[in-house]
């Protein structure tokens, strides 16, 4: 009798350590959509055995994270934008990843130097061209947007709004203070209309008429030429990747972090070297239309249709130091005004 009890009590423990993958999990907060993540999760699931529980945000991580604490359930974040990124790093809330696998997947200037996030994938800042009114080779650099010869020809979004925050910042590496401030005024001299709408609406606007050259991201292109009513604008563009006189061309990141309160350390670190391979970032940059950055990675043929680029090699928590000023130029130039 008592030997039988002992006996099943034994077998129920083995059982249990045989069977860890059942238990394992790990949490995700992602202000990243669910059709561009779970492609991934469900592969790493199949992959791994590891359980993935994404919660979609669409603002306030920062605060969630806060408000949890060392209780909080996260292990991962995912997202797109440096200044994003950086902000939560700056908030305390990640803590640094070292490995080796993460360290060959990603180029030093897509990591951060103290190893608290990782990039994933890149878009890059461009010019969308009128074809039938810009001549080839009428813009090559970020520069010569601030040439009066595009006076009243130049549309874009609001120059506070991160996308653009992150272009002057790297207005300010190549040029320094005053070169971006003189820079942003030439840009606004240069405006057909005054800053308004997102970076396809800019592209409407070429479409239409308003305006011979607009600023946006590539993956727009893509995005538009998926809509019915969008296509007639992509087509009307010409895909120009501007680069710095001194440098190449401006692009922003999606990247990923382990929170500081992780519980699950370990998984969350399979993860992150899975989203970080070749293949995975294939998989996540094709559904955006994005690029991405592992040494040997291919973009999606149609993404590489619009040209290939040199991204410039500054190191994107570099950018993110120079946000504060990027928003104080901004404003002192009454970019939007
Ligand atoms: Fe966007």
């Amino acid at each position: 009798m008592t030997f039988s009890l002992k006996s099943s009590v034994f077998a129920a423990a083995a059982l249990s350590v045989a069977a860890p993958a059942i238990a394992q999990e790990v949490n995700i907060y992602s202000y990243r959509q669910p059709e561009l993540i779970a492609p991934l999760t469900d592969a790493f699931t199949a992959e791994t055995g590891i359980k993935v529980n994404v919660a979609y945000l669409s603002k306030g991580m920062i605060e969630r994270l806060q408000s949890e604490g060392d209780r909080s359930p996260a292990d991962v974040v995912l997202t797109v934008d440096i200044s994003r990124l950086a902000a939560i790093v700056n908030a305390g809330l990640t803590q640094p990843v070292s490995s080796d696998t993460l360290k060959a997947n990603v180029p030093a200037q897509y990591r951060d130097p103290d190893a608290n996030w990782y990039g994933l994938t890149t878009r890059a800042r461009i010019v969308y061209a009128s074809r039938d009114r810009v001549a080839d080779g009428e813009v090559t650099t970020y520069e010569d947007l601030a040439d009066p010869k595009w006076q009243g020809r130049i549309c874009t979004r609001s120059g506070t709004h991160a996308y653009n925050v992150a272009l002057t910042s790297a207005v300010i590496e190549h040029l320094g203070e005053d070169g971006a401030r003189d820079w942003l005024e030439g840009i606004k001299s240069n405006l057909a209309r005054k800053p308004q709408g997102n970076d396809r609406a800019q592209v409407k606007a070429i479409w239409a008429g308003e305006c011979d050259v607009a600023i946006g991201y590539t993956y727009y292109m893509g995005k538009m030429l998926s809509d019915e009513e969008q296509k007639e604008w992509a087509e009307s563009v010409k895909v120009v990747f501007p680069t710095f006189e001194n440098g190449g061309t401006h692009v922003n990141i999606s990247g990923v972090a382990m929170t500081k309160a992780a519980p699950n350390k370990e998984n969350a670190l399979k993860l992150m070297e899975f989203l970080t391979s070749p293949t995975a970032q294939e998989i996540y940059a094709k559904a955006n239309f994005e690029y991405p950055i592992a040494p040997g990675s291919q973009p999606d043929p149609l993404v590489a249709s619009w040209g290939s680029f040199t991204a410039d090699d500054v190191n994107l928590m570099t950018l993110a130091g120079h946000r504060a000023t990027a928003l104080k130029l901004t404003e002192e130039v009454d970019f939007d005004g």
